[in-house]
């Protein structure tokens, strides 16, 4: 299963790539591309390859919903007995998928795919995914694995327990750490795009890096409360101080910048943590209108094969 926005100058080698590795699976498979919305010719590209081979299959979403969205869209339309997740710009060489169903051969549930080295990523990129990943696991309840994007296979029974997982703002990784089962990570060497340039900018991380702490921990409401008694505590204390001051001594002076200082202060932490909570709100807020996730356009090369091969379940998936 793939999701694909703007894509299409690395569409004709991701196919070339595909095939060979699909010629040489032993069971039958399907390929799921969706389209997210893309501007570019990718749609054409991709449904034209799903009407020609009956091993591809084309959704198109309405509009751009979001890696994270369509990678949901394709993994609800999933027949096989397991599934795999990759991106389609050939980072995650496709010749891994051998080494992740030889572990599902294993027994294992999930296996993810580890990136040993990675080609094309930035010192910043780097730093602020390994930050990133830290915090995480020390604030949420599961542990994410560290250089591990979504490529991964998913067996049936991880996936069932996906799909039923209907929240909004979605941290997919994340949500597979939840779901638990026999876990394993294969090693690899993430290349660089073959072509095309990254469809993530910072701006979109930061709003994924939020959704995945705010959607596996509530530790930044917790921490609202401790800071709430700690900065009480102090305040009283310093009250002390003050009255003693006003009532026992002489050197008592009208201050007004310890005040304007001690409001500030309080002001500006106040706000903060009414920031904290009107991210939960807003996500409660999304939760609530209870939209739809995405909404499909267009299919293509689904009903034909559907008739053909509904009986027996596909084996696996790319
Ligand atoms: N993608 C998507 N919707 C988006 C952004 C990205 O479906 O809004 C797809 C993209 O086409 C690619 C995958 O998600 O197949 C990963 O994106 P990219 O390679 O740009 O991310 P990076 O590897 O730079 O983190
Ligand atoms: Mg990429």
């Amino acid at each position: 299963m793939i999701p694909i926005f703007n894509e299409q100058a690395v569409l004709p080698l991701l196919f070339h790539r595909l095939d060979r590795v699909l010629a040489d699976l032993d069971g039958p498979a399907e390929v799921i591309l969706v389209d997210d919305g893309s501007t570019d010719c990718s749609p054409i590209i991709l449904e034209a390859r799903a009407k020609t081979d009956a091993r591809y299959r084309f959704i198109g979403l309405s509009r751009n919903f979001g890696q994270q969205l369509a990678m949901t869209a394709g993994l609800d339309e999933a027949q096989g007995d397991a599934v795999i997740l990759m991106d389609a710009d050939l980072q995650d060489p496709p010749e891994v998928i051998h080494q992740l169903i030889e572990k599902w051969a294993e027994g294992f549930e999930i296996v993810y795919a580890r990136r040993a080295t990675r080609k094309g990523e930035n010192w910043f990129k780097l730093t602020s995914a390994s930050l990133f990943y830290k915090m995480m696991n020390r604030l949420a309840s599961v542990e994410i694995p560290r250089n591990v994007g979504d490529f991964r296979l998913i067996d049936r029974k991880a996936l069932d327990v996906f799909r039923a997982m209907r929240e909004q703002d979605r941290f997919v990784r994340g949500m597979f750490a939840w779901v638990g089962f026999r876990q394993t990570a294969v090693e690899f060497h993430r290349e660089e795009r073959v072509a095309g340039e990254t469809k993530w900018p910072i701006g979109k991380l930061v709003r994924l890096a939020i959704s995945g702490v705010v959607g596996f921990s509530d530790a930044p409401l917790r921490f609202a409360l401790w800071m709430g008694a700690g900065v009480s505590a102090v305040a009283m204390l310093y009250g002390s101080y003050v009255m003693v001051s006003r009532f026992f001594t002489a050197n008592y002076v009208p201050g007004w910048a310890s005040t304007i200082v001690v409001v500030a202060f309080l002001g500006g932490f106040n706000m903060l943590l009414t920031g904290v909570l009107g991210i939960y709100v807003g996500r409660i807020h999304n939760e609530v209108k209870r939209r739809p996730l995405y909404i499909v356009g267009k299919r293509e090369g689904f009903e034909t094969n559907a008739a053909a091969e509904a009986p027996a379940r596909r084996s696996s998936a790319a």
